[in-house]
């Protein structure tokens, strides 16, 4: 079985991607520039947010991690992403999911400026990533098609199954794959017959967000296996949401947890963040 190291991926591809951020410093004399934005002291979100901060340091992005409080109202949350919106020496947002009750990806959607969507969520990018025009994708969709076409797999004819319908996750993961030539069947928690029709398929790409719910029996011998899951243990291990064991004979390719999908989502977002700053600053003369 082949292991996609998105580990090591991310690695050689940021290593290439040093080179541009240095050319970019040079053109423009500054670094291009993400703002991270974190609504309340969720922990897990904390250090999602470390990590990503940390990539941008090794890349040379300059990232600044913007805090608000976990009770902010939806006016005062809508100015601030309006005043980052409007800030030139801004190239790139993530807004870290989730967000507190009062607020909603809908309002991040509809606030964000398209052309600074680090995480392709606007309504705009939606749109545009369906009609098959994308710029830039879905940081953990991209990350998967990134790591796929590393290792030379192409999904063209490929029967690809998509557990999982979020607007993170499962239905860009959709659409990239469309685009890429694959037959997709989305799956969620009102399908039927889950697990049989994930045994039917080529490649699988599980984001259920269900700890090791899927096992070796559910997929085919020789399938490609993406596991998006990330979970915790109570012992502070990290596991997706397919349980490893003895996956080793029977599939083809599998992406470990940790280590597979996470470090590749990561490596989107310094990519994206990266275009955004080129584009935006190309297309104004500047
Ligand atoms: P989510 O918003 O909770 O969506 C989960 C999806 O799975 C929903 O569409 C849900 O269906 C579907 N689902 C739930 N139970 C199912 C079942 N038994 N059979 C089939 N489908 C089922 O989660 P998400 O944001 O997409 O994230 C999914 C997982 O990926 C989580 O573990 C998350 O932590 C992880 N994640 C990892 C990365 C990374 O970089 N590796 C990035 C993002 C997310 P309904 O729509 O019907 O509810």
């Amino acid at each position: 079985m082949m292991i996609l190291d998105g580990k090591k991926t991310a690695q050689i591809r940021q290593n290439q991607l040093k080179n541009r951020v240095v050319k970019f410093e040079t053109v423009y004399g500054r670094a291009p520039h993400l703002v991270v934005v974190l609504v309340g002291d969720f922990a897990p979100s904390e250090i999602y947010v470390r990590n990503k901060q940390l990539a941008c340091e090794r890349v040379g992005i300059k990232s600044t991690l913007l805090r608000l409080p976990s009770e902010i109202s939806e006016e005062a949350f809508v100015a601030t992403l309006k005043k980052i919106n409007s800030d030139d020496l801004v190239d790139g947002v993530l807004v870290q999911e989730p967000l507190p009750a009062q607020l909603s990806r809908h309002l991040v959607a509809q606030t964000l400026s398209f052309d600074k969507d680090a995480d392709c969520v606007t309504f705009e990018a939606t749109g545009i990533l369906w009609a098959g025009e994308a710029v830039v994708s879905p940081c953990t969709p991209m990350g998967v098609m990134n790591l796929l076409g590393h290792y030379g797999m192409s999904v063209e004819g490929l029967n690809c199954v998509v557990v999982g319908r979020s607007a993170l996750v499962g239905k860009p993961m959709a659409a990239l794959l469309l685009q890429a030539n694959a037959s997709v069947t989305v799956l969620h928690s009102q399908s039927k017959n889950v697990k049989q029709i994930c045994r039917n398929a080529d490649l699988v790409v599980v984001a259920a967000g269900k700890k090791k719910f899927f096992d070796r029996d559910d997929f085919k011998a020789g399938a490609v296996v993406i596991d998006v899951g990330i979970h915790r243990e109570e012992n502070g291990q990290i596991v997706g949401d397919v349980n490893p064991a003895n996956l080793d004979s029977h599939l083809l390719a599998f992406t470990p947890v940790p280590g597979g999908v996470g470090p590749m989502t990561i490596d989107s977002l310094l990519h994206n963040t990266v275009l955004l700053a080129e584009k935006r600053l190309k297309e104004r003369g500047s």
